[in-house]
């Protein structure tokens, strides 16, 4: 990945997966933006999005392996934000060869009568229009190199197995599943690949969200929660982020040339209940 460019939103997570995938690509030679909406100092307490500073430390790490990285706050609801950074990458790189939508929430978990209207309307906005957003903005820049690229959709295993409760979340990866099998065929003429994959369970601290909300709705600790979840991956662990950048990094490697419009699972066998 020599010189390619990729660009990963929702990366300004030490421990999250984006930072994980940006990582990864870094090592294997791409240069690195990495995006994420970053909390200001006054927000941090509010909202659990992580600091400008801990994205400028991703970027940092990243330099440790030699290529470059650029950190840029963004939020990929908001079209104009999604256009700047991608103006930014236009500006620093000249070119764009893979593109990560990474950047998802999950919010609000409760029964459909029960959801904020806000609710539902905020996951599908960060999780289904944020990923349109950046597909739409950025894939001018991947067109104008003539070199073919990647897209890589951030979904969840949720798209095809939904859980009671997280409707909202579900519905927005499923939307992503969608567009990316949309997307795929219209840019296919261009070299441009694009696919999903679907995470089950990894071990980020969404998850450790996911663990405790179940915890405390059905009155158990973390831990019984977190060893019964196990014991229903076949594999026996949760997915670490890396397990998910490794196959960012291969289909956006040489190797998966043709394949296309797919979505992958990457769950250790569990099959949903
Ligand atoms: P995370 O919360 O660490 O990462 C998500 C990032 O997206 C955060 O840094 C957040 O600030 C950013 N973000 C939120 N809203 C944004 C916006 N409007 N604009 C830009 N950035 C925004 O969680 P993670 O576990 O690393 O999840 C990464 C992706 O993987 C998400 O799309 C998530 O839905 C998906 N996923 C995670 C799991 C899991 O078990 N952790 C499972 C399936 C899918």
């Amino acid at each position: 990945m020599n010189n390619r460019v990729a660009l990963i939103t929702g990366a300004g997570r030490r421990g999250g997966i984006g930072a994980a995938i940006a990582l990864t690509l870094a090592q294997r030679g791409a240069h690195i933006v990495i995006s994420d909406i970053c909390a200001t100092q006054t927000e941090l307490l509010a909202v659990n999005n992580p600091a400008w500073e801990e994205l400028q430390n991703v970027a940092r790490e990243i330099e440790t392996c030699g290529g470059r990285a650029l950190a840029l706050r963004a939020d990929v609801t908001d079209a104009d934000s999604v256009q700047a950074m991608v103006e930014r990458v236009r500006a620093e790189f000249g070119r764009l060869d893979i593109l990560v939508n990474n950047a998802g929430i999950a919010i609000s978990p409760g029964p459909v009568v029960f959801m904020p209207d806000e609710a539902w309307r905020k996951t599908l906005d960060v999780n289904a229009t944020g990923t349109f957003l950046c597909c739409k903005y950025a894939l001018p820049l991947m067109l104008d190199g003539e070199r073919g690229g990647r897209v890589i959709n951030i979904a969840s295993i949720a798209s095809e197995r939904p859980k009671p409760n997280m409707a909202a979340y579900a519905a927005s990866k499923a939307a992503v599943v969608a567009l990316t099998r949309s997307l795929a065929q219209e840019v296919a003429m261009f070299n441009i690949t694009v696919n999903a994959l679907l995470p089950g369970d990894v071990e980020t601290a969404l998850k450790q969200w996911g663990v405790q909300l179940e915890a405390d709705a059905k009155g158990l600790t973390y831990d019984e929660v977190y060893v019964g979840q196990i014991a229903r991956i076949p594999l026996g662990r949760f997915a670490q982020p890396q397990d998910v950048a490794h196959m960012v990094a291969w289909l956006a490697s040489d190797n998966a040339n043709f394949i296309t419009g797919q979505a992958f699972a990457v769950t250790g066998g569990r099959e949903w209940t």
